[in-house]
């Protein structure tokens, strides 16, 4: 599978992309994004965390307190590192909109790869100019619990058929127009999952850094 005709191969690093609410960011993502920046052979992953999410309820704690979380869980990991270019620019976080930025940032040569979770890649069709993607970036699907090759919607079955990627390590020989699915180690954790303890008065050890755990005390949040 060749690049679109105006991105070439490069000899610069991938850069992964790992997009979510992360509210909180908790060891799902963290595993997953360390576990994708291996598959891929990236020396680090970017985690990126969205200001107003297009297809999904507004988060429950604030962007700032968001991107001090994410701040907490990855200070003194070298393999971890944080955009914050949508917080930034606020309104509705198309992703669309920020790999343009990022494309624009980079060159046309560089390898850059976006990770999506099956639950969203299901919805893929829904989003803002979609099929632009692809022409930004590379997409990694990162297989979930519930993810099922049926449940894709004809639309993106089509669409992905000439995309399709076997070997992660390919992705890095391109700048983008691939879909890669990744089956990683499932750690049956969600930020949703974690709210919901909190508002019982449950304990959340195990499940996030620590330090994230005293923030989310310490700010009252999700009670
Ligand atoms: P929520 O429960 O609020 O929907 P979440 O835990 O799914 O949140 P998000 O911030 O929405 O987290 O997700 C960011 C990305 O992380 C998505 O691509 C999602 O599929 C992925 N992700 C979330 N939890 C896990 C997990 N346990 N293992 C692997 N990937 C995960």
């Amino acid at each position: 599978m060749s690049a679109p005709d105006n991105l070439v191969a490069c000899d610069k690093p991938a850069l992964v992309i790992y997009g979510g609410t992360f509210d909180p960011v908790h060891f799902g993502h963290l595993r997953s994004a360390m576990e994708v920046g291996q598959a891929l052979g990236a020396a680090s992953v970017r985690l990126l965390p969205c200001y107003l999410p297009a297809h999904r309820e507004a988060t429950t704690s604030t962007a700032e307190q968001r991107l001090a979380m994410l701040r907490l869980a990855v200070r003194g990991v070298d393999y971890l590192e944080i955009d914050d270019r949508e917080l930034v620019r606020k309104g509705y976080s198309y992703s669309v909109d920020t790999l343009k930025e990022i494309r624009h940032e980079v060159g046309p040569e560089r390898s850059v790869s976006m990770v999506i979770g099956a639950d969203a890649y299901m919805q893929l069709n829904t989003w803002h100019q979609w099929q632009k993607i692809t022409q930004l970036a590379h997409l990694v699907v990162l297989e979930r619990p519930g993810y099922a090759a049926g449940l894709v919607p004809p639309a993106i079955i089509d669409w992905v058929e000439d995309k399709l990627a076997v070997d992660p390590l390919c992705l890095a020989q391109q700048a983008a127009g691939l879909v890669c699915h990744l089956r990683l180690n499932q750690f049956e954790v969600s930020a949703t999952k974690i709210r919901s303890i909190v508002l019982q008065q449950g304990t959340i050890n195990y499940l996030l850094p620590s330090r994230v755990i005293e923030y989310i005390n310490q700010q009252g949040l999700y009670q």
